[in-house]
C-alpha cells in the first residue's frame, strides 16, 4: 500500500512517498519558498534520480503539492489512486487531540482550537491537510501530533506553578515536542534490546536544530524538556530554553524591549548561535573548539553541560535507566556531544566506548559491555514512524 506523508510549514511542503507496511521510501522532497517570487522543489526517486526545479513559482501549496503529483506520476505512481492514504505531521494537539487520528470535520475544527498555541505552524499544517483532501478526494487523513506522545505525562508534570486558572482557561501547561521521534526511537531501542518496552526506563535525546530529551517508562513519556512551545529545556540552535522568565522583565524594564524583540531574542538570537556569536550549526562550533576558539567552547559546554543536567534529572524521575538513546542531526553526527556528555554520567554507571562512538548517522552501541546503562545512537526517522501509525490507523 503507497501513503504518502506530508509536513506543511508556512512556505513549505515536506513529502515522502512510502510502500507499506516495508517502509520502502519510493520518493521524497521538500518544496520552498511557496507563495514567493520563485520557488524551489527538489526531488527524488528511489532509483537515485534527482530533479531540481528552480524556475517556477509556486503560488499556493496547491501548486506544490501538484508539481510534486506531476513528478510522482512521471515514473514512481502509474496513477494517483495509487496513494491509498495520506499521514499529516502536525506539530501541535492541544490537550485534546492526545492520538493519532482519521480526519473529519470535528478533527479540524479542534486542531484550528489549537492555533493559538502554535500560531507558526498549525495553520499550515491545516492548510496541508485541506489540500490533500481537495487534490486526493476519497482517500483518507490521517494526522500524527508531535504532543500526543507527551500526553501521559502527570499533572505535577506539565503543570507550570503559576495561577491554576491560567490552565483552566488559556490552557498553558507543558506540553512537549518531538513526540513522534523520542517515541519511534525509545520503541527501536526496546526491539534491539530484545525486551518489552513495559519493562524499560529509557531517557530518548533528540539533539537537532531544536533539541529535547524526554524521559520514558514503560513505553510512556513521563517528562520531557519542551513546555508550552518548543523553547524551554535545552541550550538550541537559536533558542535559548530554560531562562529565569525574569530575564525577559528585566529587559522589558531597562531596555525598552517589546514582546515582539523579546521573541526575536529568545527565539532567533540565542541558544549556540548568541553564546558563541559565530553559527547556530555544532559542525562549525566543534570545528572552532577543535582550533582552540573560546567562543565556540563557552557555547558547546553550556550544551553539553544542560544536556547533563537533564539526563540527570530524569534519572530521578525514572528511578533506574536501563537505555539512554542520542538521536537526531546532533545526536546521530557528534562524537563529541555524546563523549563530553557520557563522560559527566558517571553516576550512573556510564561507560562510552570512544572506539564505538566515532560514527555518523549510524545505528550503534557507543557503551562499553561493562556499562551499568546501554548507550545507543539511533537515527530517527519521524516520516517513517508517521507512515506506520497511519498505515495501523487505515489498515484496522
Ligand atoms: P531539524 O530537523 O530540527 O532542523 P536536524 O535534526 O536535522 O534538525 O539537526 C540539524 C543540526 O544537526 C544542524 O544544525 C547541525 O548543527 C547538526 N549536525 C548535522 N551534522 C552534524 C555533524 N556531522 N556534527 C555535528 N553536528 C551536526
Amino acid at each position: 500500500m503507497k501513503l504518502l506523508v506530508l509536513n506543511c510549514g508556512s512556505s513549505t511542503l515536506k513529502y515522502q512517498l512510502l510502500e507499506m507496511p516495508k517502509g520502502d521510501v519510493l520518493a521524497k522532497g521538500n518544496v520552498e519558498r511557496i507563495g514567493e517570487e520563485i520557488g524551489i522543489l527538489k526531488h527524488k526517486t528511489a532509483d537515485g534520480k534527482k530533479v531540481e526545479i528552480t524556475d517556477e513559482v509556486f503560488a499556493t501549496h496547491e501548486d506544490g503539492l501538484n508539481r510534486v503529483f506531476k513528478l510522482l506520476l512521471d515514473g514512481t505512481l502509474k496513477s494517483l489512486d495509487e496513494i491509498k492514504a495520506v499521514g499529516h505531521r502536525v506539530v501541535h494537539g492541544g490537550e485534546k487531540l492526545t492520538k493519532t487520528c482519521l480526519v473529519d470535520q470535528s478533527v479540524i475544527d479542534e486542531i484550528e482550537n489549537v492555533y493559538p498555541l502554535d500560531p507558526l505552524h498549525v495553520p499550515a499544517h491545516v492548510l496541508g491537510l485541506k489540500v490533500a483532501t481537495k487534490l486526493l478526494p476519497g482517500v483518507p487523513n490521517v494526522t500524527v501530533f508531535d504532543t500526543s506522545f507527551h500526553q501521559t505525562i502527570p499533572e505535577y508534570g506539565y503543570l507550570y506553578a503559576i495561577p491554576y486558572n491560567y490552565y483552566t482557561e488559556d490552557h498553558i501547561r507543558r506540553y512537549g515536542a518531538h513526540g513522534t521521534s523520542h517515541q519511534f526511537v525509545a520503541n527501536r531501542m526496546a526491539e534491539i534490546m530484545n525486551r518489552d518496552i513495559k519493562d524499560l526506563n529509557i531517557i530518548t535525546c533528540h539533539l537537532g536544530s531544536g533539541s529535547s530529551i524526554t524521559a520514558v517508562q514503560g513505553g510512556k513519556s513521563v517528562d520531557t524538556s519542551m513546555g508550552l512551545t518548543p523553547l524551554e529545556g535545552l541550550c538550541m540552535g537559536t533558542r535559548c530554553g530554560d531562562i529565569d522568565p525574569a530575564v525577559l522583565t528585566y529587559l522589558g524594564r531597562t531596555k525598552g524591549m517589546n514582546i515582539e524583540e523579546l521573541d526575536q531574542l529568545i527565539n532567533k538570537k540565542s541558544g549556540l548561535l548568541g553564546l558563541s556569536q559565530i553559527s547556530n550549526d555544532c559542525r562549525v562550533l566543534e570545528d572552532a573548539v577543535a582550533e582552540g576558539n573560546p567562543a565556540a567552547k563557552r557555547a558547546m559546554d553550556v550544551f553539553n553541560y544542560r544536556i547533563v543536567k537533564y539526563i540527570g534529572a530524569y534519572s530521578m524521575v525514572l528511578g533506574h535507566v536501563d537505555a539512554i538513546v542520542f538521536t537526531a542531526g546532533i545526536g546521530e553526527n557528534s562524537p563529541y556531544v555524546r563523549s563530553e556528555v557520557c563522560k559527566k554520567l558517571g553516576l550512573l554507571g556510564v561507560k562510552i566506548d570512544e572506539t564505538a562512538n566515532d560514527c555518523h548517522g549510524k545505528e550503534r552501541k557507543i557503551s562499553t559491555p561493562d556499562s551499568k546503562v546501554e548507550v545507543w545512537v539511533i537515527p530517527t526517522n519521524e516520516e517513517l514512524a508517521i507512515a506506520q501509525q497511519t498505515y495501523a490507523l487505515v489498515t484496522k
